[in-house]
């Protein structure tokens, strides 16, 4: 270990740097707004942000305390307290019930009741009567369950214009899908811009658009970051700041390290590879729409609103804090070893044995190989109900000599743009993981070098990443 370069001075100097970057992007802002460019920012909050009419009003103080913060989108509110419900869920389960010709009545009136005590916290004279009478009707007529789930934040949304004195832009009338339920990009970006242009600031919901007939129709769960993204790109801001529970990033799942650091600046590329692994905190879409127009965007905590938080961006100057910018994994992989002699010479062998998965449906992690074996790595649950299907498949197509299945594994990435330019990252991995006993069963580095894959046994799981943990964060060996 003492044969490489002295880490912890280097990291002091990248420390040094982080926050300097930091400041570097405000500056940056604040100087586009003194000479004369529109600087803008487009604000999220999730529901836990805006739960109750103390939530909204921190939320209130965050967008006041900045007016370039001008459009705001709102999620649902959250859960108040750790065992409370979220109105999206308790509008689901209403609209179940509506749906079936039960009674509805007291679950509607619990979700207004939500509304009323956000209403009368923050001193409003908004009633929501009519739009309650609307709903109830809508949900008698069966209007489907996308259109009840989008009244979460159609309704908060409705509050929040109300009092901040934005304009209310509904959703439904500048964010639109295609037929198949794919992102209508160039109608929104068109429609939205122009809408976004003449009201000044606004408050989009977040959560959902509409369909070619005008049906309402949402994304999938924690949609809203998209929606904030959307409004990010069509109003060609500085920044999207999404405002949650957190401060940011961390570097490890708190459920596995304790207190893990934050990550201060990410690459939307390393966030992919993190998130596709299971860190949670943004929707993985919400990344897109931004990413093209190169809009960083900067993780914040409505309850902690002095702390940084984490910036996504395209790329940076900044060396991340420690040598690897994050860990997270995933439990439930299974391993199929395929051998045969001579594979190496048979040209199209890998083909054959994906085509057994692929006529299953059955999608593949990882795909590492030997001179004559090769492995797939794939969910265990998704492949558990067709596994003798996809042996038999590769039997057919492939002829190997043998086949040999491996359950209950567990894949970690180590994602880091900095592994790329620092010697040894990866003998210090596996050599941690010796020494805290963890059998390695697969190895398999990206092409871009900004990510390691270890399979072990879904068992060793958390002392794996205690161990990198350890090595590149806690001691800095
Ligand atoms: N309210 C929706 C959900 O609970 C969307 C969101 O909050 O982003 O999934």
């Amino acid at each position: 270990m003492t044969a490489y370069p002295p880490e912890r001075v280097w990291d002091k100097n990248k420390r040094g740097r982080t926050k300097q970057c930091v400041r570097f992007m405000e500056q940056s802002a604040r100087r586009n707004a003194q000479a004369g460019k529109t600087v803008a920012k487009v604000v999220k909050f999730g529901g836990s942000s805006l739960a109750s009419a103390e939530q909204f009003k921190k939320a209130g103080e965050i967008i006041r305390a900045d007016e370039t913060r001008i459009y705001v989108v709102p999620s649902a509110p959250g859960k108040r307290y750790k065992n409370d419900a979220k109105v999206t869920d308790m509008l689901y389960a209403c609209y179940a019930l509506a749906e079936s010709g039960s009674d509805f009545r007291k679950e509607l009136a619990e979700i207004r009741s939500r509304y009323q005590e956000i209403i009368d916290g923050l001193e409003l004279t908004l009633s929501l009567e009519e739009e309650f009478a609307v709903i109830e009707k809508n949900f008698r007529e069966k209007t489907g369950s996308n259109y009840a789930a989008s009244r979460g934040e159609y309704l908060n949304g409705i509050i929040m214009a109300e009092y901040l004195g934005f304009a209310f832009i509904d959703a439904a009338g500048v964010i639109f899908f295609h037929e198949d339920g794919t992102l209508d990009e160039e109608k929104t970006d068109v429609v939205l811009a122009a809408r976004l242009a003449e009201s000044g600031p606004s408050v989009i919901p977040g959560f959902y658009g509409s369909m070619p007939d005008g049906s309402v129709r949402t994304f999938s769960r924690g949609g809203s970051d998209i929606t904030g993204s959307i409004v990010a790109r069509a109003a060609k801001v500085d920044v999207y700041e999404n405002w949650t529970d957190v401060s940011g990033f961390l570097v490890a799942d708190p459920r596995v390290i304790e207190n893990p650091a934050g990550i201060d600046v990410i690459t939307y590329k390393e966030l992919r590879e993190l998130s596709y692994m299971g860190a949670g905190v943004l929707h993985e879409d919400s990344i897109f729409p931004v990413r093209q127009q190169g809009i960083p965007i900067n993780i914040r905590n409505t309850n902690a609103p002095e702390d940084n938080g984490t910036w996504i961006v395209g790329s940076t100057c900044q060396k991340s804090k420690y040598v690897i910018t994050g860990i997270a994994g995933k439990r439930g992989f299974c391993s199929i070893n395929v051998e045969k002699d001579m594979m190496n010479a048979e040209i199209g062998f890998g083909r054959k044995v994906l085509q057994a998965f692929e006529e299953n449906g059955i999608s593949f992690e990882h795909v590492p190989s030997g001179i004559d074996t090769l492995t797939v790595f794939v969910h265990q649950d998704e492949f558990m109900h067709k596994e003798q299907k996809v042996v038999a498949g590769i039997h057919r197509l492939a002829n190997p000599d043998s086949i040999e299945i491996e359950s209950d594994l567990a894949l970690i990435a180590v994602v880091g743009r900095g592994m790329k330019s620092t010697r040894g990252t990866a003998g210090r991995i596996f050599s941690a993981l010796a020494h805290a006993n963890v059998n390695v069963r697969m190895i398999d580095q990206g092409s871009s070098e900004q990510n390691i894959i270890i399979g072990v046994a879904n068992d060793d799981f958390a002392a794996a990443i205690k161990a990198i943990y350890d090595i590149f964060v806690v001691t800095r060996l």
